[in-house]
């Protein structure tokens, strides 16, 4: 049985709470007229079944010691990580407003040092596995059972300091150290398996040493059993989530839209897509 989150969240379903952190990130996106909403929207199962699943933490203590630490590798995300710490109560949604803006706790880009629940500056992308690595090897010195838990984008599987950083994570078998890899093909030039091809991707990580999974990342009961498993394997070995995910999941006519990896969206679309994922609001 999961704990931490769950523990102290009500029983709104997992589908709602991915539709939830969706709506918010729109919103944010609203704000600014512009953001990575298609890497929100996509990612934005993945982050309900961590936050309302698999994470430990306390939403009213942020810099519990005992908690799960869930690093943004993709500080670029950022404006997803903010819809999903509001959605669990780490940030006021009061200041959703701000997003972007002088003086906010959430700048566009992810920094520590500006927002509860942003454990690492991401964002020189392919630097949170290491980060992960570090953080995993003083949890288990330390004698805590927390986990740490990165979430880095498919453009980052291109960055040697990844596999840096894997190969180190095997080799110190870091069974608390679990990676979410968001397989959305897309990085900022095109698609991935264009610009640098990672497959056979899961061959590779079991090369370097990891327990691996591949899931559908927008099929939440998928989600779900593959963090368990992930949680509760004995094996001595880091773990790996390879999750496929849609971009713009959740917004059809974004969905379509070519260029997705800063997807245009005119100001007028904002409150389209808003009433279009208002149309597929579950319970
Ligand atoms: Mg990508």
């Amino acid at each position: 049985m999961p704990q931490g989150a769950t523990a102290t969240m009500s029983n709104v379903s997992l589908d709602r709470r991915a539709w939830n952190i969706r709506r918010k990130a729109l919103l944010m996106g609203e704000v600014q007229g512009q953001g990575y909403i298609g890497q929100a929207l996509g990612v934005a199962d993945v982050l309900a079944v961590s936050y309302f699943h698999a994470l430990n933490h306390r939403p009213g203590d942020p810099e519990w010691q005992g908690r799960d630490r869930f690093l943004l590798s993709i500080g670029h995300y950022a404006i997803a990580l903010y819809a999903a710490l509001m959605e669990a109560g780490i940030l006021p949604e009061e200041e959703l407003e701000t997003y972007g803006m002088d003086d906010s706790r959430m700048p566009m880009s992810g920094m520590a040092a500006y927002t509860p629940g942003m454990e690492i500056t991401g964002g020189s992308l392919g630097h949170g596995l290491g980060i992960g690595v570090g953080m995993a090897l003083g949890l288990r010195q330390k004698g805590s059972d927390a986990f740490v838990y990165n979430l880095m984008s498919d453009g980052e599987l291109g960055e040697g300091s990844t596999w840096e950083a894997a190969m180190s994570a095997a080799h110190h078998d870091l069974s608390n150290l679990i990676c979410i890899v968001d397989f959305n093909d897309q990085q900022a030039d095109g698609p991935s398996t264009k610009m640098l091809c990672s497959e056979p991707l899961d061959a590779k990580w079991e090369a370097f040493g990891w327990y691996v999974q591949r899931v559908d990342g927008n099929d939440i009961p998928a989600l779900v059993a593959a963090f368990d498993r992930a949680r509760t394997l004995s094996e001595k070995q880091p773990r790996v989530i390879i999750c496929d995910t849609r971009m713009c999941k959740g917004v059809p006519f974004l969905e379509d839209r070519e260029i997705t990896h800063f997807v245009r969206v005119e100001p007028e679309e904002w409150a389209k897509a808003l009433d279009v994922l208002e149309q597929g609001k579950p319970q």
